[in-house]
């Protein structure tokens, strides 16, 4: 039941879901650092619906209104402000928190109106969760894919918390804010672990900005260059704020 091989489908899933967040929710969508072709943004949209349940809508709203008031107390998800296990355990309650206050989403997100796939398909989350599921258990079998359900549920709740909470609290501070750099979170989320690069550069495509630095997501994002299926925003790094 609890095979090998539902743990390497609950990896890949939790994996494809960190990719298409880095590089389609964030950098794309949230801070156009980046632009795709038409083809890769319906595949990213497929997957954030069917495998984590986001409103991109909501998600970009939510993260804007972070980078406008990083650590201060409108900030929505600020560890300095709540405390660590607010945000490691809570992540979740603050976005939906946010999202119900009426104000952010329609400030925040106004370039992002809702298309006619959002309104029949995309803006239904329990329909995309409950097909990516059934997805899982004709793959697994009824009990392996609801119990891969559940440890991708797990992974990619902890790792997204993470980059919130972790990546204002711990690590390398390499540039003058608040946020942190951790490598190891970098490995596991798609690159967002490079936290206070990325807010020192936020338009910038590119998460690893020092030596020995990786961020996984820009390999995908190379990737996508190479087969002219992107185009980043400018190629030099703009940044917010000197080297600490
Ligand atoms: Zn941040
Ligand atoms: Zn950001």
């Amino acid at each position: 039941m609890l095979s090998p091989r539902t743990f390497l489908v609950a990896a890949l899933v939790t994996q494809a879901s960190v990719f298409a967040t880095t590089v389609y929710l964030h950098r794309v969508l949230a801070h156009r650092a980046l632009t795709v072709r038409p083809g890769v943004a319906m595949v990213f949209r497929v997957i954030i619906w069917i495998m984590t349940g986001i409103s991109p809508r909501a998600w970009v709203a939510v993260h804007r209104r972070h980078h406008a008031f990083s650590d201060t107390p409108q900030d929505p998800h600020s560890p300095i402000q709540l405390g660590f296990w607010a945000v490691q355990l809570g992540n979740v309650k603050l976005y939906r928190d946010t999202i119900r206050d009426g104000v952010t989403v329609s400030k925040y997100s106004r370039d992002l109106p809702p298309d006619r796939l959002d309104r029949m398909l995309f803006d239904h989350a329990l329909a995309g969760l409950a097909i990516g599921i059934g997805f899982l258990m004709v793959l697994l079998g009824p009990v392996a894919g609801l119990l891969a359900a559940g440890i991708h549920t797990v992974a990619y709740l902890g790792i997204s918390a993470a980059v919130n909470a972790v990546g204002h609290t711990f690590g390398k501070r390499s540039y003058d804010n608040l946020a942190t750099n951790n490598q190891w979170l970098a490995w596991i989320s798609g690159g967002e672990g490079l936290h206070n690069n990325h807010h020192a550069a936020p338009t910038s495509a590119r998460f690893a900005l020092d030596r020995g630095q990786i961020d996984p997501g820009w390999w995908l994002i190379r990737l996508l260059l190479r087969t002219n299926q992107a185009e980043v925003r400018h190629e030099e790094i703009k940044l917010k704020q000197p080297a600490a």
